[in-house]
């Protein structure tokens, strides 16, 4: 048993600028941020596990329209939702994970569900609805998940051909990706990230997000990270898995692997974003190398602490 838990969570980074902000938003994300940290804490706190605690993070995250994940996720060139995400504890490795859901409400919880009752770690669209229904998981419409404000992002990039990350919108300043890495009394370490992609992708495009190793990693006694950033990039760096590759046979400390990611190999490829990342012993590293990331952390003996900016 260890005598310390701890727990991180991110709501995307990118182009978040204080100057770009009003009071009232600033308040209403950090609002959002400390529900979601002292729910996933009050799990740990208690004797919980690293493993509820995420999901449960994630889940309010996901039915936050401020965030892209569950509601208000970012609409697909094709004026639909696409939702991706997956979860990994360090014990065993068991993960689950899913990709272009449609009518999943919080899609962590069907995450959470293929790794606790399926064979199989990675379902698919109608297949994971299917054994969404099975598991007694209710659907909900596509409008479920639309704001004004994601249509307007749609439209604004739709005729360009490009894709935009949600929070690399210059004009709105939108954000991206929710995720929470934990570590609990029992020493186990869990990971989760959930997210509606980028706008304006092609149908069936998939992320970092819900694969195994470049969105979400956990392994006991190594570390857990949630990713976010331009996907692309993360899938080709494995970049989850790369900081504890880092870590566990390169001898690096979770702080300097989880900066060379950042602050080396996803730039030097060409891209950007950032990641949250916990240790054995607790430690929690929030890296990222664009202007603002979401994020807040609580440790026992440690208070939350919530930012935004760099
Ligand atoms: N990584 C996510 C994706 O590429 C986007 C994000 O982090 O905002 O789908």
């Amino acid at each position: 048993m260890s005598k310390i838990y701890a727990l991180a969570i991110h709501g995307g980074a990118g182009t978040i600028l204080k100057s770009a902000m009003t009071s009232e938003k600033e308040t209403a994300y950090s609002n959002v941020l400390r529900e979601a940290l002292e729910a996933g804490e009050r799990i740990l706190k208690s004797g919980g596990s690293a493993l509820d605690a995420v999901e449960k993070s994630v889940c309010i995250l996901e039915d936050s329209e401020l965030f892209n994940a569950g509601k208000g996720s970012v609409f697909t060139h094709d004026h639909t939702h696409e939702l991706d995400a997956s979860i990994m504890e360090g014990r065993e490795r068991k993960a689950g994970a899913v990709t272009g859901l449609k009518r999943i409400k919080n899609p962590i919880s069907l995450c959470r569900a293929i790794l606790n009752h399926s064979e199989h770690v990675f379902l698919m669209a109608e297949g994971a609805e299917e054994f969404a229904r099975d598991q007694g998981i209710s659907l909900v419409e596509q409008d479920y998940f639309s704001t004004g404000l994601r249509r307007e992002q749609l439209e604004r990039i739709r005729d360009s051909g490009k894709t935009q990350l949600d929070h690399a919108d210059d004009e709105l300043k939108k954000f991206g990706t929710v995720g929470a890495v934990a570590l609990d009394l029992n020493g186990d370490l869990a990971a989760a990230t959930s997210t509606g992609g980028i706008t304006n992708k092609r149908y069936g495009r998939i992320g970092d997000t819900p694969v195994i190793g470049a969105g979400t990693y956990a392994e006991n006694g190594v570390c857990a990270v949630s990713s976010t950033g331009h996907g692309e990039f993360y899938l080709r760096a494995v970049a989850a898995y790369e900081v504890a590759a880092m870590i566990k046979y390169g001898g690096l400390t979770l702080e300097e692997a989880s900066r060379k990611l950042i602050h080396g190999i996803i730039p030097q490829m060409g891209g950007d974003g950032g990641l949250i990342s916990i240790d054995a012993q607790g430690e929690i590293c929030m890296p990222f190398n664009t202007e603002g990331m979401y994020r807040a952390s609580v440790s026992k003996g440690q208070s939350a602490q919530i930012f935004i900016y760099r």
